[in-house]
């Protein structure tokens, strides 16, 4: 009777030894995790809801993409700075941009110190997400069909999200 116990003691402890680092890594699952950025601008969505035009916040704080062709800087080639439409920090330079055809403005490159580099998933699979790193607003995203004489890359923005200044202001 005795070692019966013990032997049944012996397959728990045994099971439980055995099960004990899985427990463990169930409960620790390979989840990042969540990163929270700190941004020098911020504000709460009411806030920001308040500032921003319509257009300007759904694609800003919400991620949005406006339509195709229907943004005001798609077909806009004066010279000078494009900003951040929310925080007025500089994100893309007239010189860089350039007609892709996408319906979106396009430039090849933008002021990298500037720009946050993200990744989301929202249509399935990972595709870089371009946001303004001063104040997290979403401006588009990262493709690599840019013109190959240049960068090869493609900055593909939301012009709501962008605010257009000339030279000298
Ligand atoms: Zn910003």
């Amino acid at each position: 009777m005795y070692l019966y116990e013990n032997s049944k003691f012996m397959r728990k402890l045994l099971l439980s030894l055995f099960f004990f680092p899985l427990l463990l890594s169930c409960q620790n699952p390979k989840k990042k995790p969540t990163k929270k950025v700190k941004y020098l601008f911020e504000k709460t969505e009411i806030e920001w809801k308040a500032k921003l035009r319509k257009m300007a916040f759904y694609v800003l704080r919400e991620a949005g993409t406006e339509r195709a062709f229907s943004g005001k800087y798609d077909k806009f080639y004066e010279k000078g700075t494009y900003q951040c439409a929310a925080c007025a920090t500089p994100l893309y330079q007239s010189k860089y941009k350039y007609d892709s055809g996408s319906g979106w403005p396009s430039f090849d490159r933008g002021e990298d110190q500037n720009i946050e580099y993200d990744v989301d998933y929202k249509l399935g699979y990972a595709r870089t997400e371009l946001k303004c790193n001063k104040c997290g607003g979403h401006l588009g995203h990262l493709f690599n069909d840019g013109p190959r004489l240049t960068t090869g890359k493609r900055h593909c923005i939301n012009s709501a999200a962008l605010h257009f200044i000339p030279p000298n202001l």
